[in-house]
């Protein structure tokens, strides 16, 4: 039975718990602090902070394989706000870019269903960096490989739920089967809908369906997520097509107009004798 996890981002406070609860479970390093020298600054200043949001590592990364995105939507009059938070990772998709790009089959999907960077094949080739959709996967110069969220692969396979599952306060993050997801997901979206309420559910159709998918209260792109998005293998799939067809049309051109030609100089002949 394929697992997964539902995450309602609109009863997430923001509270990084699942961010925390990731980098604790897997092992992962701190960011390193770069600080530097900025003109007209006194003090160093650490440049891969954004420093103008509580979303202070504002990206996915080798080491931040869950990020907690804020959204802050003010009006122009700025009487009007809200804040939005996303607790974000890889989709685990059905049809996985990362994975169909794979030239050592390093990453490899489990019987969970869940899609795993297998680090010790993993050559370092940067290819399955530009396959996935959603921008997920990341290199790390320290490994010389691709790193992303496993599902917490070795939990799953010993009966836990996820780490940011288990550490989510708020229920934010479920983790299960995903028909049972699925049943709640849906639930919770006509709940919002009966009072009213602005929802859509983002990963039943995208991309042939996420085994992570989300509840959002605003349009994909206000959470960062692609609203169409494409896995790259199959555009090569319609460019080949294309390219296919466009030769078989050329071709067709050619052979008419060298037919043409032929009866032309025929008929010339014909007059001339
Ligand atoms: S979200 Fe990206 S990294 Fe995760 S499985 Fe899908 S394609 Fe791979
Ligand atoms: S732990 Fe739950 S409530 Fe806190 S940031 Fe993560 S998803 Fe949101």
């Amino acid at each position: 039975m394929a697992k997964g996890m539902f995450v309602d981002t609109t009863i997430c406070t923001g509270c990084k718990a699942c961010q925390v609860a990731c980098k604790q479970w897997n092992g992962l390093s701190a960011e390193p602090a770069h600080f530097g020298k900025r003109p007209g600054v006194p003090y160093p200043v650490a440049d891969n902070f954004t420093g103008d949001s509580y979303d202070n590592t504002g990206t996915l990364s080798a080491t931040d394989w869950r990020h907690v995105r804020f959204i802050e939507q003010i009006d122009e009059s700025r009487r009007e706000k809200r804040w939005l938070f996303s607790s974000d990772s890889c989709k685990h998709c059905s049809d996985a870019g990362c994975l169909n790009a794979c030239p050592t089959k390093a990453i490899v999907r489990t019987d969970l269903g869940n899609v795993v960077v297998q680090q010790e094949t993993c050559i370092g080739c940067k290819f399955c960096i530009p396959s996935c959709p959603y921008g997920v996967i990341s290199f790390s110069e320290e490994t010389g490989t691709a790193h992303k969220c496993t599902l917490c692969n070795d939990r799953i396979h010993n009966g836990l739920g996820t780490a940011c599952a288990k550490a989510c306060p708020t229920g934010s993050i479920r983790f299960g089967e995903l028909a049972d997801l699925k049943k709640r997901a849906d639930a919770r979206l006509a709940q919002l809908k009966g009072k009213g309420e602005q929802a859509r559910i983002y990963g039943y159709e995208e991309a042939d369906g996420l085994n992570v998918f989300y509840l959002f209260a605003d349009r994909p792109k206000v959470y960062g997520q692609p609203e169409d998005p494409v896995v790259p293998q199959r555009r090569l799939v319609l460019c080949s097509l294309v390219t296919i067809l466009t030769a078989l049309g050329v071709g067709a051109a050619a052979l008419v107009s060298f037919r043409e030609r032929l009866n032309g100089r025929d008929e010339e002949e014909n007059h001339e004798s």
